[in-house]
């Protein structure tokens, strides 16, 4: 259940609420709002006078809920925002590290060229092998800040673990969180203390359910920016790296207030795939596309199979453009 409380309320009388229905605490700029587990669906007539308005969920998705606010979330990602009632996708490019200034440099200007306003790009890599290549760490992301500074674009790069995630939220535009660390519950509180916004990729191995509840962490710590990114699951298909649930993105429209960015790159692990599972995901109507892009692919020192070169991502480009165009919506 979500609770929100009367302005005038004692702290008192709120804490006693909210210890009486187990529930989490969260002070908005004007009201106190309490979040129980959803198992709660109504409360003391004792207390009805202390409540300016209540919704029962028949699931733990509650904040993230169209039931709780029907419109997508607007979300700024500097000049430009998406969801709310703007038409934007935002297009995000850029190679899956940072490698070299030489190497980022040209991909921002291959964003430049294209008109598009965010670099996206790891300084710190969570591999699956701890001999593969882990990135570039802090001076990575002190590059990563000096391009977008001098390209003013928005940076998104992702927090790997605890140990770097304030320098993480310090220099970045927009948070990610990988799809390895969508459990890691420090990282997720920890966001949820800041109010950049947050990119949250799916974990493969997450249900729907799973991948929302990990949101909800963000938003009930008292951060309403969270943008969910779906990036391809596991499944039980081999001749591609992962499946990406293009139903389970339909589900998270119909049922959350959350923008989403599709990820084609990772779930399909292989460039000539990528042009085809974009133009569907820009046709799936949602908020934003991560694509990954490398001045040159081959020698890419992570995901190298799976990016596009410029001149690939120039032509898909260009293919986007009437997709976009024919559901109303305007690349950023
Ligand atoms: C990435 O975006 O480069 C990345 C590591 O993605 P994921 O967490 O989805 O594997
Ligand atoms: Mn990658």
């Amino acid at each position: 259940m979500i609770i929100h409380l009367n302005k005038n309320i004692s702290k008192t009388v709120a804490k006693e609420i909210a210890q009486k229905y187990e529930a989490v605490e969260l002070f908005t700029e004007d009201k106190t709002i309490l979040i129980t587990p959803h198992s709660v669906k109504k409360v003391d007539e004792k207390y009805l006078d202390h409540i300016e308005r209540s919704w029962v969920f028949d699931n733990d998705m509650q904040l993230a809920s169209k039931k709780y606010s029907s419109e997508i979330r607007e979300i700024q990602i500097g000049k430009f925002s998406i969801g709310g009632k703007s038409n934007n996708t935002l297009l995000t490019i850029g190679p899956c590290g940072v490698e070299s200034k030489e190497q980022i440099t040209q991909t921002a200007e291959l964003i430049k060229e294209c008109g598009l306003h965010t670099i996206r790009a790891g300084a710190f890599k969570p591999r699956t092998s701890p001999y593969s290549y882990q990135g570039m760490g802090i001076e990575g992301l002190k590059l990563l800040a000096e391009i977008r500074d001098k390209y003013n674009f928005s940076l998104i790069t992702e927090v790997r673990d605890s140990t770097h995630i304030d320098a993480v939220i310090d220099y970045a535009d927009v948070i990610q969180i990988g799809a390895k660390s969508m459990y890691d519950h420090g990282i997720l509180r920890r966001c949820g203390k800041t109010k950049k916004p947050i990119l949250l990729k799916r974990g493969f191995g997450s249900t729907i359910q799973e991948f929302v509840q990990a949101a909800e962490f963000i938003l009930s710590g008292g951060n309403e920016n969270v943008i969910l990114c779906e990036r391809g699951i596991r499944t039980f298909e081999t001749k591609s790296r992962f499946t990406l649930d293009l139903c389970g993105v339909a589900y998270l429209k119909e049922y959350t207030n959350l923008p989403i960015v599709l990820d084609p790159s990772h779930a399909m692990g292989y460039s000539y795939g990528v042009p085809d599972l974009a133009r569907a995901c820009m046709a799936m109507d949602v908020e934003g596309l991560l694509i990954e892009v490398h001045p040159e692919p081959k020698v890419a020192k992570s995901d190298a199979s799976q990016q596009l070169n410029h001149d690939e991502f120039r032509k898909l480009f260009n293919t986007l453009k009437p997709i976009a165009k024919a559901i109303n919506k305007t690349i950023i």
